[in-house]
């Protein structure tokens, strides 16, 4: 009861999916702030030893539907048995991936259970909020904090009334990390209900075509992004030539994706992915607040740009000022040759 719970995905490779584990690393945090266990709702066919990789992560109970109706890719049977768990189990928190399964199922379980749900949240904290109109103060709350209103201020939305309150939060974005491999939880058998049938067969797969990724920059260690000030589609090959060299990827700004420089698949940033590599070099790019939603967690950033008092700078480690024409090359050479 009043425990914090994360609904958990279920891979291609029938394993717990990356942004399930990321919640979970935040769920414990969030768990061990307000003294009460971290639960798992893990859902699909034959999923019981995919919930007990959980453990590590820090979850105390994971509560498993096993039953081959719950397929990952249909939402409906998934909604009917996590509604009736929160109805009994009644959490005080729930997150969800913002994945395309956690933005199908989060909004109509809040809709059901008539209670807040944040998307797309960028942090996740526990803190106090005062009503200004009633003056009450609220303790303990989730503090669901993203961008709003086209990303021009970073706001915090706070459920204070209703339960759960419920979040969901894009891969990426936290970070995954185990707690205790001999984390000791333990596996809560869900009783799926026969009523799941008529659920079942609302949506009917014929035919999965998966798509084969071609650009995935989620997991690069080094990222090389450019930005409108690289100018050119053609000055843009020289960042891959860049990345080649020094063996990172590829990324991008909206403006250089608009512009036609490169790929909509690099695009970093909130209308982006979420990126967190060890080092981050920023060519040409001025450092919205929409870009930096999505690279400012990276471990080193290097800024290069003619202006020296371009926003990214502030966030970086390191600022060259020049051309990304002339500084580029020179850093690709000097690379070179200590490479020798
Ligand atoms: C709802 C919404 C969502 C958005 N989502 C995203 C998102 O996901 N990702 C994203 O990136 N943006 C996003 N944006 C757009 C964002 O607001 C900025 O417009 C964008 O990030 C700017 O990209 P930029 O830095 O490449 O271009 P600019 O802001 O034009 O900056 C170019 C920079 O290059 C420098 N420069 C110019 N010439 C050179 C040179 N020769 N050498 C070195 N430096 C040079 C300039 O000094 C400048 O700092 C979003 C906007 C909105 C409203």
């Amino acid at each position: 009861m009043n425990n914090v719970l994360v609904y958990c995905e279920i891979n291609e490779k029938g394993a717990i999916a990356d942004i399930s584990l990321e919640l979970c690393t935040k769920g414990r945090q969030l768990a061990t702030q307000l003294g009460c266990k971290l639960e798992a709702a893990v859902m699909g066919s034959g999923v019981k030893s995919a919930a007990e990789t959980l453990y590590p992560y820090g979850v105390d109970t994971a509560f498993v539907a096993d039953d081959k109706r719950l397929s990952p890719y249909r939402t409906l049977p998934h909604f009917e048995v996590l509604s009736t768990l929160i109805e009994e189990q009644k959490p005080q928190i729930v997150l969800f991936g913002a994945s395309s399964v956690g933005r199908d199922l989060a909004p109509r379980i809040a809709s059901k259970l008539k209670c807040g749900l944040t998307a797309d949240c960028t942090q996740l904290e526990i803190g106090s909020h005062e009503d200004i109109k009633t003056k009450k103060t609220y303790d303990n709350i989730l503090l669901q904090i993203r961008p709003a209103f086209g990303g021009n201020i970073i706001a915090t939305i706070v459920c204070p009334e209703t339960r759960p309150q419920m979040a969901t939060v894009r891969e990426g974005v936290m970070k995954k990390e185990i707690l205790d491999a001999n984390y000791k939880g333990e596996i809560a058998p869900v009783k799926v209900p026969s009523t799941l049938d008529a659920a079942d067969k609302a949506v009917e797969i014929l035919k999965r075509e998966i798509e084969e990724q071609k650009i995935d920059i989620k997991g690069a260690q080094i990222i090389v992004a450019g930005g409108y000030g690289m100018g050119s589609k053609e000055n843009f090959a020289l960042l891959h030539d860049f990345a080649h060299l020094i063996g990172g990827s590829v990324g991008a700004t909206r403006a250089a994706v608009d512009a036609g420089f490169c790929e909509g698949e690099r695009q970093i940033g909130q209308t982006g992915v979420t990126v967190r590599p060890k080092l981050y070099i920023a060519c040409g790019i001025s450092g919205a607040v929409q870009h930096r939603a999505g690279m400012e967690q990276s471990a080193k950033i290097i800024s290069i740009n003619t202006d020296p008092d371009a926003p990214i700078n502030a966030i970086a480690d390191y600022t060259i000022v020049g051309d990304v024409m002339t500084v580029i090359p020179q850093f690709m050479e000097a690379y070179k040759k200590n490479l020798k």
